[in-house]
């Protein structure tokens, strides 16, 4: 996950999803009958071989910069090619490469692309207890870069793909494995797939990625889960002041600084316009609890009504996360101006990370930004813009993982919901296929947050139950 710093995940979109509750027990039934081959749930051994495949792709580093990740590519293809799955690598040059794999289907059905990146952020082992590249085993744990962001749900994916294959069960959609280079910096990888080798899987009506989690607390009792339906739309400026330069002994009112610093201030004092989607009543609800929401000014019988109260939204906006799904946003993270201290610049600049809510029209808001800035003269570069796609609510895909979530959380709603922070989803979703975030294992909150940190981490049991997850996902969705 790019472009941002916390895996600081999402927040509710819409809709629940309440399914019939039965047991895994009764999955194994049909996927035997289904398959005749006896395809009985993973037993503990083929777990615990999941597991040392897990940590030894863990200890392989494929920090980007610089990747490497032709090494992870190999790494995963000598285990294809031994459990004779088709599959070839793609060459991206500079040491890195894209996996792409599959496990033919009946066709009766359109493919399914389990995806992930094999790149991982930067590790400081200095502020790690255990080595960012050993993928030792802890209090039941497992540390690693990587774990959370994003191998684990790579090696779910790959020995679901094994398991099918070995168990000979017979879907009726292709299941494609993609791994791919690049996510954390400029999608190299992807924008391959997407361009040259669309061929591959441009067929597909669905693709996982990483995004939505299942949520559990430190005993493992799952606690929410949710599937990301889409992102909201990264645009990236640097707007540049010019002035007359000159020796900082003279201050001059007009400076290049001085402008790029109360553009800055004019910025961060905006006050934005709230943009509240119908499905927000459900998302704070279920975020902030509904005995809560009644305490907050505003409070008008119920969330509905209170969303349309201007001191109501006002409130809300002042957590931080929810205000990002009431508004578009403005983050200036950059400033630039003169290299040395005596030196008045003729240029002075500043970078903003801004992020739109769906339907926001990107030229009218840099128009906006513009006449915040206060200078009509400001030049403005587009760093980034990379208008994002939704995939709809309420496809078999996200129905299927809302059964198959409630059979091991009954009652537990599985909810739809859009991210602050952009993935590779977005590039297979212009190809048409409905591409979802959704991460099979379980993991606390702080596991989540462990991503892009330090100590990252993910329990070996919650791993471990992503596997037979994901493949009653598959079945399903073959219903
Ligand atoms: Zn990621």
């Amino acid at each position: 996950m790019r472009k941002t710093v916390l895996f600081t995940i999402t927040i509710i979109l819409a809709g629940l999803f309440f399914m019939n509750v039965n047991g895994f027990a009764d999955a194994a039934e049909k996927i035997k009958s289904s398959s005749g081959a006896g395809a009985e749930v993973p037993d503990s051994g083929f777990l615990n071989e999941a597991v040392d495949i897990f940590r030894q792709y863990l200890a392989i580093d494929t920090t980007n910069p610089p990747g490497n990740e032709m090494k992870t590519a190999l790494f995963l293809k000598k285990i294809l090619d031994r459990e004779g799955i088709e599959n070839r690598i793609i060459d991206l040059g500079s040491n890195r490469a894209n996996v792409f794999a599959v496990v033919r289907g009946n066709g009766e059905l359109k493919p399914v692309v389990l995806f992930h990146h094999m790149d991982v952020v930067s590790a400081d082992a200095g502020f790690w207890t255990h080595p960012p590249f050993e993928a030792q085993i802890a209090n039941g744990m497992i540390y690693a870069r990587g774990t959370m962001d994003i191998k684990g749900k790579g090696i779910v994916d790959l020995m679901t793909l094994i398991y099918i294959k070995r168990k000979d069960i017979k879907l009726k959609r292709d299941i494609i494995f993609l791994a791919v280079s690049d996510e954390e910096s400029g999608s190299i990888g992807s924008k391959k797939m997407i361009g040259e080798y669309s061929y591959l899987i441009k067929n597909a009506e669905y693709l996982l990625d990483e995004g939505g989690s299942i949520t559990c607390d430190d005993k493992g009792e799952i606690t929410g889960v949710s599937v990301s339906i889409g992102e909201k739309t990264p645009l990236w400026l640097t707007l540049t002041f010019k002035g007359e330069p000159g020796h900082g002994s003279v201050p001059l009112p007009d400076s290049s600084v001085n402008k790029a610093v109360k553009a800055a201030g004019n910025i961060i004092n905006r006050k934005p316009e709230f943009i509240i989607l119908p499905e927000l009543a459900g998302m704070v609800e279920n975020a902030v609890g509904v005995k809560a929401l009644e305490k907050i000014p505003g409070w008008k019988g119920n969330t509905e009504e209170s969303l349309k109260n201007r001191e109501f939204q006002a409130e809300l906006a002042k957590d931080p996360e929810i205000n990002a799904f009431m508004t578009n946003t403005i983050a200036v993270t950059m400033l630039k101006g003169s290299d040395k201290v005596n030196i008045i610049p003729n240029e002075a600049s500043i970078s903003l990370d801004c992020r739109l809510m769906p339907g926001t029209d990107k030229d009218g808001f840099i128009r906006e930004i513009v006449k915040l800035s206060g200078d009509p003269g400001v030049k403005v570069s587009v760093d980034e813009y990379t208008p994002t796609l939704s995939s709809p609510a309420d496809s078999a895909m996200v129905k299927a993982i809302a059964k198959s979530v409630s059979k091991k959380a009954p009652g537990v709603k599985t909810v739809p919901v859009l991210m602050f922070s952009s993935t590779d989803g977005s590039f297979y979703r212009s190809l048409g296929i409905k591409s979802y975030g959704f991460e099979p294992y379980k993991a606390t909150k702080s596991q989540y947050n462990s991503a892009h940190g330090n100590d990252e981490r993910i329990g070996v049991e919650n791993f471990k139950f992503g596997i037979p997850l994901l493949l009653d996902i598959l079945m399903e969705l073959d219903k």
